[in-house]
């Protein structure tokens, strides 16, 4: 048995919902209104509720706690940091804003060499794109269907899936469909064709839209909350090419990808493709404190002028975020968290995923890389429909019942436990998963 954290017994299961329910993201999220669970502690993999249940955490929590839940080291720097300064101006310059913009500054290549604070991801593809915009002097940002890239006002305009349609109006903002395999819009075969075909659309849309009026293609690198949809080889490449003919910024949004989730600091030093902009936030220190920030290609930041202003005023570099980034980076770097995401994924949760798509026709496919996987559910496997709401609801059900906190997204079990995630935990989560696929019949 796991320690199971401090005593929260004294919580009714009354109160606890009644204050969940206080918080008005659960008013409309059909995502939470299927889940009863109020997390009251974590630890490594596991949280437990405020009755001191406990779960195997496969979500990390919308997929940011990638060092695992309360890390002794990252939690007594947040202590330590509390006790020293909490408050920063932007005026100031707070030592560990200094040393959290090195550790990050350090993973990206060669010519990366400023970073600005943000508060989160939205933010910081907030301040991407208008970075974008004020370098070119263009107006249009590209993005694909099938993306998130967060809630404020041009990520949410940005993000290609119904959460942009009362913005359908927004101005500047451009969708295409990058590649997807599995259901193709291209109707294409092959990895090859599907990356062939997914170029040959980007550039006409580029061509109908005018090369000339186009600031950015955004991109997250690997598109996670649609499903994990690993690149084909050479797509990335191939929209870097597009955007150099055209004098176009190509923003990489790793907010949930980077730091670790592919087995890679961040996910495309595995696509040979060099970004302009890279957008981070989570993992970078796995949403212990609300953190996130661009990170600058050196001739951009040159370009940095009084129009400039980045980040949010009072909050950005906060010394209790920052802190908190050193001490995850540094805890990553030295227990080799990345190394062992990458290894994980291929010894037990790729193979473990492997088998139970043969022993579950529910199971389309699977695909993912890292710590980074999810199953797509269909209904028909010849057809490939997506298995319905109603019976992906009794799935989650399912598995909270015996004790997995799952992440779930329209018809596709994201399998992204945190990085630290340990060959024992990856059986106990695939024994689960089995059980509960097989009850499906
Ligand atoms: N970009 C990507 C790829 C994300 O997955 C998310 C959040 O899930 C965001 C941006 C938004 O980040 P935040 O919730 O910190 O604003």
């Amino acid at each position: 048995m796991t320690d199971p954290g401090p005593d929260t017994t004294d919580v009714t299961d009354e109160l606890a919902r009644e204050l969940d329910r206080a918080h008005v993201f659960h008013s409309w999220s059909a995502q939470a209104q299927t889940s009863s669970l109020v997390i009251a502690s974590g630890r490594g993999c596991r949280v437990w509720d405020h009755a001191g249940v406990e779960y195997l955490d496969f979500s990390s929590q919308l997929v940011n706690v990638n060092i695992g839940h309360q890390h002794p080291a990252v939690v007594s720097a947040i202590r330590e940091q509390a006790e020293l300064l909490t408050t920063v101006a932007p005026a100031t310059v707070n030592l560990a804003r200094g040393e959290a913009a090195k550790r990050i500054v350090a993973r990206a290549p060669e010519g990366f060499r400023r970073v600005f604070f943000t508060n989160g991801g939205a933010d910081a593809n907030e301040n991407a794109i208008r970075l974008a915009r004020l370098t070119t002097g263009r107006d249009k940002i590209l993005s694909t269907y099938r993306s998130y890239h967060g809630n404020t006002g041009a990520a949410i305009v940005s993000t290609g899936d119904w959460r942009r349609v009362p913005n359908e109006f927004a101005r500047g903002h451009v969708h295409f469909f990058g590649p997807y395999l599995y259901r193709s819009e291209f109707w294409a075969r092959s990895p090859e064709e599907e990356c062939e075909r997914a170029l040959q659309h980007l550039r006409r849309v580029i061509e109908s839209e005018g090369p000339q009026t186009i600031a950015a293609v955004l991109l997250e690198t690997v598109p996670g909350t649609a499903g994990v949809l690993v690149p084909p080889p050479g797509y990335l490449a191939g929209v870097r090419e597009l955007c150099d003919r055209h004098g176009i910024l190509l923003i990489l949004d790793e907010v949930m990808a980077g730091f670790g989730r592919t087995g890679r600091w961040f996910a495309f030093d595995g696509y040979e493709v060099r970004p302009d902009l890279i957008t981070f936030a989570k993992g970078v220190n796995s949403g212990y404190v609300p953190a996130g920030g661009v990170i600058i290609d050196e001739p951009i930041a040159a370009g940095f002028d009084e129009r400039v202003f980045p980040g949010g005023l009072t909050y950005s570099g906060h010394p209790l975020a920052m802190a908190s980034i050193v001490a995850t980076l540094d805890a990553m770097a030295s227990e080799g968290v990345v190394e062992h995401a990458r290894a994980i994924g291929e010894t037990a949760i790729g193979p473990g995923l492997a088998e139970l798509a043969e022993r579950h026709e529910a199971i389309g496919e699977v695909r993912g890389e890292g710590v980074f996987w999810a199953m797509e559910l269909v209904a028909d496997r010849e057809t490939r429909e997506p298995l319905p709401a109603p019976a992906m609801g009794e799935l989650k059900a399912a598995l909270l019942a015996r004790g997995l906190l799952p992440f779930i997204q329209d018809n596709r079990i994201h399998v992204v436990p945190p990085c630290v995630v340990t060959a024992d935990e990856v059986g106990e989560a695939m024994a689960i998963y089995d059980e509960v696929l097989s009850a499906m019949g």
